[in-house]
């Protein structure tokens, strides 16, 4: 059978208005063709100021792998603005390498991709027509988006375009263009009061944002709005429809849009495949609002008003509780406060799988790590290696649930997921998403959902990831502290504490006869190695002797670096007498196997003392350590005659 095509949506900060447009036209679309959807979204948009932050958000663009993909989407409005549009030019260097791949990007054209437009040009022919015929106005100013920017110039065009066809001419200082953000509004509102530009008597704004910052300083400044001047804005946005003076608006075809972007890859997948119905282009609804005159539709502001609260009031009696999870619910969950008091890395995982009730619906969830993640020193930043180990599997469908110490569940990383590549009945959407901590990678979360589920990853998926990332942190952190006061930096051996923490864990489970096996390793002349070669051949070849110590240790043993050149074996078990002898041989035969591979100048070498007792609760490991030390004593002596004759 062959594979499920796979559509790789590329898109930023997707709980916004706007993607969540776009991903309901690519959803429907996937659904109709019976498609796999990728989603790869940084959390934050692409402009986030704190710059380590969003490298680590913005890395999860790099798991992309275009070999698994059919057909890629770049979302223009979430992916650029950053620094030289940093970000999409890494997304389009790396598709450079496939060619024949069928990628389009979505408003705006970014590098060769095909251009997939939003038609909003019947909506705003409607914006002027509600200002000029229903509300009569004739000064009509205009604040369009970014000069040269395609979407501000074709939404000016258009707008000058139908306020022609109605009989309206605006001033040349009514044609103005600004930012699509909050600056130009404001700005525009101060050259208004201040008499620079002839009071309009309405400003039709290319965006929400710039609305909404223009009434607000009209109304600081005296000006009347709607009386004095009318407003209305484009994208239907939550926050403008609950804004002081709601804002009329419309909203963008945006999803009309994501729609297209589907059929286009399809007609390049599978150009046999039956052709679509070509779409209509209707008008985005009107949500009016005062700004304008008109009255507001208070079902649709109580809409937005509900999509904008941390904290909607709960039915805890219905049993889809849990399908409308919000960001109250996360911070009334005290996820964060669990997940920093975990001691272990067990106890984390748990923790986390625990809370994944939080991302509901879903069908499996995947938190990826890196082999390394606990190694606080790995600086990589960029990219990901080529494995990744599954340290956590929830599922709501009765798939395998687990939590993971170890990298017992490792895939390759080209995979993205392994679940991406099995069979189903009905295809999924993976949103993949950036864990990190500031720029630093640990690795990726996956979350699969039906394709027929609505609900595109939000603010609650965001900053419960946010509290997974600090959760790791912390565990790495405590992790780390816990290795240095047991550990010795330098060689990775126990230290003294370690020794006597260890060993103590080590009798508590070991059986009435078991026996003890202790030795003490000296390395041989390294002060005159430290002074003939220097210091750091000294740490080299303490760090050898440590090595090789470590190639002949036991299951049941450990390696302890006392201090200096100085090193114990110790282990508890089941020996005999016959173990000292042969262990002091095995010992310094691997010794000379390795003076004779590292070719020094000088001889490598050690002495070995070791001592036996039959059982170890006979006798206190600091004893049985000096003996043995005597016997290394001993032995280096005699080994140092025979040397020197
Ligand atoms: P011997 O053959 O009798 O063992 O003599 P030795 O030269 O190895 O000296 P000894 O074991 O008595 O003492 C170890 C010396 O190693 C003392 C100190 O100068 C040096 N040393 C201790 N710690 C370190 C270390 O971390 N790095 C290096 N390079 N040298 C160390
Ligand atoms: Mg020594």
């Amino acid at each position: 059978m062959a594979r499920r095509k796979r559509i790789g949506l590329f898109v930023s900060f997707p709980e916004t208005i706007h993607v969540r447009r776009v991903f309901d036209g690519i959803r429907q679309r996937c659904e109709q063709y019976n498609y796999d959807l990728c989603v790869f979204a940084a959390g934050s948009h692409v402009v986030f100021p704190s710059e380590f932050y969003i490298k680590g958000e913005t890395n999860i663009y790099e798991l992309a792998n275009f070999d698994e993909l059919d057909g890629v989407i770049l979302d223009h409005q979430t992916l650029t603005g950053d620094e030289n549009d940093h970000t999409v030019k890494r997304i389009l260097e790396r598709l450079e390498d496939y060619k024949d791949m069928p990628k389009c990007s979505l408003e705006i054209q970014l590098g060769d991709t095909h251009l997939i437009p939003c038609d909003n040009d019947e909506t705003m022919r409607e914006m002027c027509r509600h200002v000029v015929t229903t509300h009569g106005k004739k000064k009509v100013c205009i604040l369009t988006g970014p000069k040269g920017n395609d979407v501000a110039e074709r939404r000016l065009e258009v707008y000058l375009d139908e306020l022609k066809k109605l009989g309206v001419t605006p001033l040349p200082d009514h044609i103005i263009y600004g930012d699509f953000w909050y600056f130009a509004g404001d700005a525009l509102a101060d050259k208004i009061a201040d008499g620079f530009i002839e009071k309009p008597e309405a400003v039709i704004c290319a965006s929400d944002c710039m609305a909404i910052s223009f009434v607000e300083k009209l109304t600081k400044r005296g000006i009347k709005v709607p009386d004095e001047i009318m407003v209305v804005g484009f994208d239907a946005a939550d926050e403008g429809a609950i804004a002081k003076i709601p804002i009329s608006s419309f909203a963008p075809n945006d999803d009309i849009m994501g729609a297209e972007a589907v059929d286009y890859l399809r007609s390049v997948i599978e150009p046999d495949a039956p052709v679509p119905p070509k779409m209509i282009k209707p008008k985005g609804a009107f949500h009016p609002g005062t700004s304008c005159g008109c009255q507001t539709d208070p079902a649709h502001t109580l809409l937005c008003f509900r999509d904008m609260l941390y904290n909607i009031s709960k039915n805890f009696a219905d049993p889809d509780y849990f399908k409308s999870v919000d960001i109250g619910d996360v911070l009334e969950s005290y996820s964060l406060e669990r997940f920093t008091a975990n001691n272990t890395i067990i106890e984390c995982m748990e923790n986390i799988k625990n809370s994944t009730n939080l991302l509901f619906p879903f069908r499996n969830f995947y938190l990826c790590l890196k082999e390394n993640w606990l190694d606080v020193d790995d600086e990589q930043v960029h990219g990901y290696p080529d494995k990744m180990g599954i340290m956590v599997a929830a599922s709501t469908v009765g798939e395998d649930e687990y939590c993971r110490e170890d990298m017992s569940e490792v895939f390759c990383t080209a995979d993205m997921i392994p679940k991406l590549h099995e069979e189903r009945d009905i295809p999924s959407v993976f949103y993949f998403s950036a864990v990190h901590f500031n720029s630093k990678l640990l690795g990726y979360a996956v979350l699969q959902r039906d394709i027929t589920e609505k609900k595109c990853i939000n603010i609650v998926y965001r900053n419960w990831l946010r509290y997974v990332n600090s959760a790791l942190e912390m565990i790495r952190a405590r992790q780390r502290l816990q290795t240095l006061s047991v550990r010795d930096e330098m060689t990775g051996a126990y230290n003294r504490r370690g020794m006597y923490s260890l060993y103590k864990q080590m009798l508590a489970s070991t059986g009435p006869d078991a026996s003890l096996f202790v030795a003490v390793v000296d390395m041989d002349g390294l002060k005159i190695i430290n002074d003939t070669y220097g210091h750091h051949e000294g740490d080299f070849g303490i760090k050898e002797v440590c090595s090789v110590i470590f190639s002949t240790l036991r299951r049941n043993e450990f390696c302890v670096r006392s201090g200096g050149d100085e090193f114990f074996i110790i282990g508890v078990g089941d020996y005999t007498k016959e173990n000292v002898p042969e262990r002091a041989i095995e010992f310094t035969e691997a010794m000379e196997k390795r003076d004779a591979e590292l070719n020094k100048p000088y001889k490598f070498s050690a002495s070995i003392g070791c001592v036996y007792y039959e059982n170890c609760r006979d006798i206190s490991l600091d004893l049985a350590l000096s003996e043995a030390d005597e016997r290394m004593y001993s032995y280096k002596m005699k080994s140092r005659r025979h040397r020197s004759l």
